[in-house]
This record gives structure tokens, sequence and C-alpha cells, in this order.
């Protein structure tokens, strides 16, 4: 393994990949800075209840905004941060901050917040009891914690993952695998894995506009199968939420509802929203 953080082990092979690498250590020690610094920050998108319209939580979604350029997105800063060795201070910096953003937007409701985990995560032997402590600092209910990991979790040691997915789920924390569909998932880990929710992932919702129903409603029916719920990601459009309404799961997320929002637009959002209780039927009204 060829570690692209570090200067010298790189522009062996050429010299674009020199100059690449020179721009990942940068940005690894902007990044390390970032995190150390109070300079990264959260955004939380609605997750919305299929029956009755109503917000049931956030989802988590780190960011990292840029002084003077457009921000960086996660699909570039998470996976560096994880080849970086700041994956660990990050995660953290994240669950914590989510719980204490849950807790400052709706404290004693029963809303949850669902923050992604990465396995490089599950797999630090503190982890469980850093979960712990966090819902301890933060005097959140370990019900309204979910914890969301992508199918690669079923490609790394099973055995250990499994056990400390227990662990946390006895607890009352709630488990669930994102980007559903798009990965490594065997029926057989499924069943065996102490698992709350299974994510669609987006790409089965735009797949809907040309004929992709019969797939979709076969995740329903699995997921349903073995007693998980479901959230949709990534509806985008009347027509797409249409669909997903008549083809069923328990929640739906994506910009057709709410974007993810920082701290300010989140609380404004609320406060529109929270006249009608946090019920949204008026403005979507798809329920009866
Ligand atoms: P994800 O966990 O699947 O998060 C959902 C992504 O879909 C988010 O992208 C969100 O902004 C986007 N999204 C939500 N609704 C819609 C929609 O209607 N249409 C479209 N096109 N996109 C929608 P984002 O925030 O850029 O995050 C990308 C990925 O980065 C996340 O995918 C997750 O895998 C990762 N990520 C973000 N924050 C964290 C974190 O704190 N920890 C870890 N381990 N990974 C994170
Ligand atoms: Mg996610
Ligand atoms: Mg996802
Ligand atoms: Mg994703």
């Amino acid at each position: 393994y060829r570690s692209k953080c570090m200067r010298g082990t790189v522009s062996i092979y050429n010299d674009n990949w020199g100059v690449e690498a020179a721009e990942r250590v940068h940005l690894a020690q902007a990044l390390r800075n970032a995190i150390e610094s109070q300079g990264m920050d959260l955004a939380l998108q609605p997750l919305i209840a299929m029956n009755t319209g109503k917000l049931t939580g956030f989802e988590a979604l780190a960011r990292w905004p840029q002084t003077d350029n457009a921000p960086i997105s996660p699909g570039v800063f998470i996976p560096l941060a994880e080849e970086c060795g700041l994956m660990p201070m990050l995660g953290r910096w994240v669950l914590q901050r989510a719980c204490e953003m849950l807790q400052d937007v709706a404290p004693d409701s029963d809303l949850r917040v669902a923050v992604n985990i990465s396995v490089l995560q599950l797999l630090d032997v503190d982890f469980v009891s850093e979960v712990l402590d966090v819902l301890t600092l933060t005097e959140l209910p370990p019900e309204r914690l979910e914890l969301e990991m992508t199918e690669n979790v079923f490609a790394s040691d099973v055995e250990q993952i499994r056990n400390v997915l227990s662990q946390l789920r006895e607890q009352g924390i709630r488990i669930s695998i994102d980007d559903f569909g798009t990965g490594y998932s065997s029926i057989s880990y499924l069943l065996d894995f102490p698992l709350d929710t299974l994510k669609v992932d987006r790409s089965f919702v735009t797949a809907l506009n040309s004929g992709g129903e019969g797939i979709f409603s076969s995740i329903i029916a699995l997921a349903h199968g073995l007693e998980l719920s479901v959230i949709v990601e990534g509806v985008e459009t009347q027509k797409e939420l249409n669909s997903v309404i008549r083809l069923g799961g328990e929640e739906v997320q994506g910009f057709f509802f709410a974007k993810p929002m920082m701290l300010p637009e989140l609380e404004g959002w609320l406060i529109e929203h929270r006249d009608t209780s946090f019920d949204i039927k008026q403005k979507f009204p798809f329920v009866s």
C-alpha cells in the first residue's frame, strides 16, 4: 500500500502523479488544520415519514468550508481523511457535533440524527465507548442516534463488525446500511447483522424514470422481508416522489423536500415548519 499522504513515496512513476501527490499532501495538511481548529461544519438534511409527511430526523453531512474557494466536497475529503489517518479525529468531531446540533435545534423531541460512519471507525477498538461517551456528554438518548454505514463493511472483518454493531444496538442505537444496492451486500449478511434500516440509493430513484420500478419494488420487498425499514434517498422531483409513494418505503430524503442545511438556514427552515408542528402535509400534500 503506497500512501498518497506522505512526500517521498511518490513521483517515482511520472511527473503528473508527483504533482497530484503534492497537492494531496497540501490538502491533507489543510484538512488536519481545519479539523483541529473549528474549521469544519455540519449540514443536516431532513428525513420525512412517508405515511404522515412529518419530519422524523436528519442526516448529518460533513462540510469543509473554504474562505476563498468553492467548498471541497465530502466525496473528496472523506476518502482523503481515510487515506491520511484523519478519519478517527474527523469522525469523532462529526459524531459529537451531530448530537450537539440535534440537541440545539430539537431538544426534547423524538427527532433523530443519522451519522455516516466509515468502516475504519468501526474497526477502532475504542469506537463503542466513544459513541457512548458522546451520548452521555450531549445527553442524547441512544434511540435518537442512527449510524449509517455502506455495504463495504461486509468486505471487512465481518465478525468484529457484527460484534461492534451488536453492542451499539443493545444500547438502543439504530443501524442503517447506506447507498444500498450499489455495493457488496449478500443476503446472508443482511440476515446475520443487527440492522434496522436500508437506505435505497438514489440511483434506483433515478431509474424509476426509465422503467426501474421492478428492481425498486424488489428492494423494498427484500427489506421488508428482513423486517428492515426503508429510507429512499435522493428524491428530487414530484414525479419521482409519486412513484416512490406508490412503491413504498417508510421515509424519504431528498432535494424535493430540503437540501442539507447548516445551522442558520436550518433554524429558519425549522421555524417555518414548526408552525405545523413538523407536519409538512400542507406543503407537500401527498398524504391523506
Ligand atoms: P451519503 O451518506 O449517501 O449522503 C447523501 C448524499 O446525497 C449527500 O451528499 C447529499 O447532499 C446528497 N443528496 C441528498 N439529497 C439529494 C437529492 O435529492 N439529489 C442528489 N443528487 N443528491 C442528494 P454529500 O453531502 O456530498 O455527501 C456525499 C457522501 O460523502 C455521503 O453520501 C457520505 O458517503 C459521505 N459523507 C458525508 N459526510 C460524511 C461524514 O461525516 N462521515 C463519513 N464517513 N462520510 C460522510
Ligand atoms: Mg449517508
Ligand atoms: Mg446514501
Ligand atoms: Mg452516497
